[in-house]
Order: C-alpha cells, then sequence, then structure tokens
C-alpha cells in the first residue's frame, strides 16, 4: 500500500539554505524533521492499541492530526505595563507567555530577561521545551516567558518592581500557579527573579494555596529551592557528552580516544551554563582551551582553571572574564580555534552557515536553546561532526526543577521519600540519550544505562540529605 508520508511544508523549504534563518521556523523545520523521522512508527503504533480498528488510511490521518496538534502553540499572553524608572520617568515594559503545549499540566519553562524578546521568539522557544520536557521524561507540557528589558540597565529596585508587575499581569490572566504554569530561570534571571516571583504569588492568589511554593522552581533554597538546581543544566551537559565520550561505537565512529581525559573543549558562553559545565568537566580531566564571552574572547592551550576564573569573575569590581591573568586575550573567531567539542552555551544561531566552516570540533554541545541553525547542521553532519541536541543536552535544568516541584508539593525535604521519583526520572533521561545516540548512528548500541550514571546525576538529593540533616 502507499503511504502519505510527512513533508517539510512548502515555506520552510528554504530554511536549510539560509544563513539567518527566522528562529521560530527554524524551530519548526526541526520539528518537521522530527516528524519524518517518527511518522511510520507513530502509524503502527496506533494499529497496536488493543481494539482498534482503524485502517491504515485512518491511522495516517491521526498521525497527521496529532503532528498539527503538536506544532501550534496552545496559549499566548502579551502584557504592557507600565514602571517608574528611579529617576522619576515612566517607562512601558513589555512581555509575553507563550503555553506550547497543555496536554500534560502544569506548562514548564524559564523567564528570560532580554532586548531580543518577542512574541516570535517565545513561542518558538516554548516549543523547544515541550520537546524538551518528552525528552527527559518530565510530565509537564512546555512553556517560556520573555520580558524586552536589557537587565544590566535597570536597579535591584527597578527589577524587582518589573518582575512582580509582570507576575501579577500573569496571575491575572491565569498563567501563573503551581497546577497550571510554573516558570523557571533563563537568560537575564536568577534564583533572585524566582523569589519575588513566588512572593507575588504568595500575596496574592495564593494566600489560600498551600502549594504556592511550587509555583516557580528554581528557587534560592530559603525560599523553598532545591540544592543542585543552579548547577543542574551544566551538569546535565556534562552528562550527556559523557555518555557519548565514554562511547566506543561513537568514539571510533569519530576517531577520537575513549573517555573525557584530556578532551580539550571550548565553551561559547560563561554564564549559569557554561560556568558549571567548565567545572564538571574539568573535574573529570578535559581541558578548556577557550572562553568566548559577550565583551570578548580568552584562550590557553594549557587550560583555563575554574576556580580561579569564577574567583577572577567574582572579584571586586570585575564581573567579566576578560583581564584573567592565567589566560591570554584573543582576538580572533575562537570557534575556528583547534578543540574536540565546542559547546554553544550562550544563545540562538551562533553557528550558522556562514560560521560552521570554521569549526573544528568533532561535537558539537547545543548548551543553548537553539544554537546551531538548521543550514549548519547539515554541513556539519556531512563533515561527521555530531551535534548533541539542546533538547537532551541542557534538559538536565527542568529535569531538576521537577524535583523542586515535587519537593514543594510533597512538603517534604528530599531524602525522606523522593529518592525513587528521581531514580526513575533518571533513567528515563539517560535511556532517551541512548535513544538518540541510536538513531544518528542508524544502529543499536550494544550499552544499556548503568546504575552508575543514575547514581552520579541523582547527586542532587544526595547533598540535599545531607543539607536537610536526615
Ligand atoms: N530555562 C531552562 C530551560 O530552558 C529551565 C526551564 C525550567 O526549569 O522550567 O530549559
Amino acid at each position: 500500500q502507499c503511504r502519505l508520508k510527512h513533508q517539510i511544508p512548502e515555506r520552510l523549504k528554504t530554511i536549510p539554505e539560509q544563513d539567518n534563518p527566522k528562529f521560530s521556523e527554524m524551530v519548526q523545520y526541526f520539528f518537521h524533521q522530527a516528524c519524518i523521522v517518527c511518522e511510520d512508527r507513530l502509524v503502527d503504533d496506533l494499529g497496536k492499541i488493543r481494539g482498534s480498528k482503524d485502517t491504515l488510511e485512518e491511522r495516517q490521518r491521526k498521525v497527521t492530526a496529532i503532528f498539527k496538534q503538536i506544532e501550534a502553540c496552545d496559549a499566548m499572553v502579551e502584557v504592557a505595563f507600565p514602571i517608574s524608572r528611579d529617576n522619576g520617568e515612566y517607562e512601558i515594559i513589555q512581555g509575553y507567555r507563550a503555553q506550547h503545549s497543555q496536554h500534560k499540566l502544569p506548562t514548564k519553562g524559564g523567564l528570560r530577561y532580554a532586548m531580543n524578546v518577542s512574541a516570535d521568539e517565545v513561542r518558538a522557544l516554548s516549543a523547544i521545551m515541550t520537546f524538551k520536557c518528552a525528552a527527559a521524561a518530565v510530565p509537564y507540557g512546555g512553556a517560556k516567558s520573555g520580558i524586552k528589558i536589557d537587565p544590566r540597565k535597570y536597579s535591584l529596585r527597578e527589577l524587582e518592581k518589573i518582575t512582580r508587575m509582570f507576575a501579577l499581569e500573569l496571575i491575572k490572566k491565569g498563567f501563573l500557579g503551581p497546577g497550571c504554569d510554573v516558570p523557571a530561570p533563563d537568560m537575564g534571571t536568577s534564583g533572585r527573579e524566582m523569589a519575588w516571583i513566588v512572593d507575588t504569588y504568595s500575596k496574592t492568589l495564593g494566600h489560600r494555596d498551600l502549594n504556592a511554593a511550587a509555583t516557580v522552581t528554581g528557587k534560592p533554597i530559603n525560599a523553598g529551592g532545591i540544592h543542585g538546581r543552579e548547577s543542574a543544566t551544566g551538569r546535565g551537559l556534562f552528562h550527556a557528552v559523557e555518555h557519548w565520550v565514554n562511547n566506543e561505537c561513537y568514539m571510533d565512529f569519530l576517531e577520537m580516544k575513549l573517555g573525557m581525559k584530556d578532551k580539550t573543549y571550548i565553551l561559547q558562553g560563561y554564564g549559569n551554563v557554561g560556568s558549571h559545565t567548565h567545572r564538571y568537566f574539568h573535574r573529570a580531566g578535559a581541558k578548556c582551551v577557550g572562553i568566548m564571552e559577550i565583551d570578548g574572547t580568552i584562550v590557553d592551550e594549557k587550560g583555563i582553571d575554574p576556580a580561579k576564573l569564577e574567583a577572577y569573575k567574582l572579584g571586586p569590581g570585575k564581573g567579566s572574564i576578560m583581564g584573567f591573568p592565567d589566560a591570554k586575550k584573543f582576538d580572533g573567531d575562537v570557534f575556528g580555534q583547534p578543540c574536540d567539542i565546542l559547546i554553544a552555551a550562550a544563545k540562538e544561531k551562533v553557528i550558522s552557515k556562514e560560521n560552521c566552516g570554521q569549526i573544528k570540533a568533532k561535537i558539537v554541545v547545543e548548551g543553548a536553546n537553539g544554537p546551531v541553525t538548521p543550514a549548519a547542521q547539515k554541513l556539519l553532519q556531512e563533515r561527521k561532526v555530531i551535534i548533541i541536541p539542546d533538547i537532551l543536552a541542557n534538559s538536565g535544568g527542568v529535569t531538576v526543577s521537577y524535583f523542586e516541584w515535587l519537593k514543594n508539593l510533597n512538603h517534604v525535604s528530599y531524602g525522606k521519600l523522593s529518592f525513587k521519583y528521581e531514580r526513575d526520572s533518571n533513567y528515563h533521561l539517560l535511556a532517551s540519550v541512548q535513544e538518540s545516540l541510536e538513531k544518528a548512528l542508524g544502529k543499536e548500541i550494544p550499552i544499556r544505562p548503568s546504575l552508575d550514571f543514575q547514581k552520579r546525576i541523582a547527586g542532587a538529593s544526595e547533598k540535599d540529605i545531607v543539607h536537610s540533616g536526615l
């Protein structure tokens, strides 16, 4: 029988040729690529449902309908509110929250503060969250919010005002609550903003909600947070890469030596994801030969020490990696420097058709959301470069957010009951790593998730047990 195959829609066909595609279209393109890969399996699976009498054609129609439903963004709110700045002037602040998929509630995803925030971008990022939650086997639909500001240009008082006003707008629109929509930190925000949000919720709609603490994750520990959440994205990224480099099959494919030890890596972005990733890679014996930040690049072929760099950046009057005495300033494009692993942990679309040709790394890791464009992906894959996708590589953050949310809903400290939840989720995370590996290589790989891996990624809870004194 002839099957109607899923196709990339006409309007997206040129995306893999474009050097700077629209971010939302690029995410849609990736989605349709995934549909093509899994269509046949879904059609077959529908036929295996007990009692199903659907013909092949009916099942195909259903799968097409499912794809259409997954692609659409379920709900979106766009708000504009005034704040008075410290100098007495008024400013209108624009913010967005997209709930891409309400198939599993609550919807979940970060809140970012950046100047390039737009409705379109937030919608696309919320779609990535849906796929990320599915890849990490955390039971959420995807969401994302953004406020169009450069947070460095606002005082602490102004940022608090903006965050609390935005939280109030979300509450008014029914877009915030432990059972409906749960934000977390993202670019330009941290535990501080999450504490303001949970406090605003608790003092308004949440004053009678005994689960109010679970309305946002990534909170500071004293506001109901969980140990290990801040470093979770970097830790997850490390474990994802570790899984690749400890696999003989892949290392043979890349003609590389097995293991993390002595692998060289370059980091683009030294924010939350980059800085923690740096520490985990360094501990495993890998060597950081370059770091690229918004205000400049530093390199050192002997390796950049994470503890020294962190101490330097946090030093009085610094706030930047530039001027670090144990590395050299570099003026060219660090993407072209030799290394084994390139970690793009800054922002979207940084690896494009134009610059991917100079990349020497054999493994490219998407630490940020959507850093590799479809055109770059195609060209890199032709050169046998492995790309570890964002929905897996940076899923450690939302995975530990899930533990934090459970902890808040359970009204307990970890260690009392939740070890099992963690073990189960981590097993799924690992199993999904395995599955994508197999897909990428087109053959089955003979290893199975190890207990050791589960124990290591569950590090957050072990620490929690120590801290809660149990
Ligand atoms: N902002 C993070 C992300 O993009 C974390 C989301 C969460 O924990 O909800 O994955």
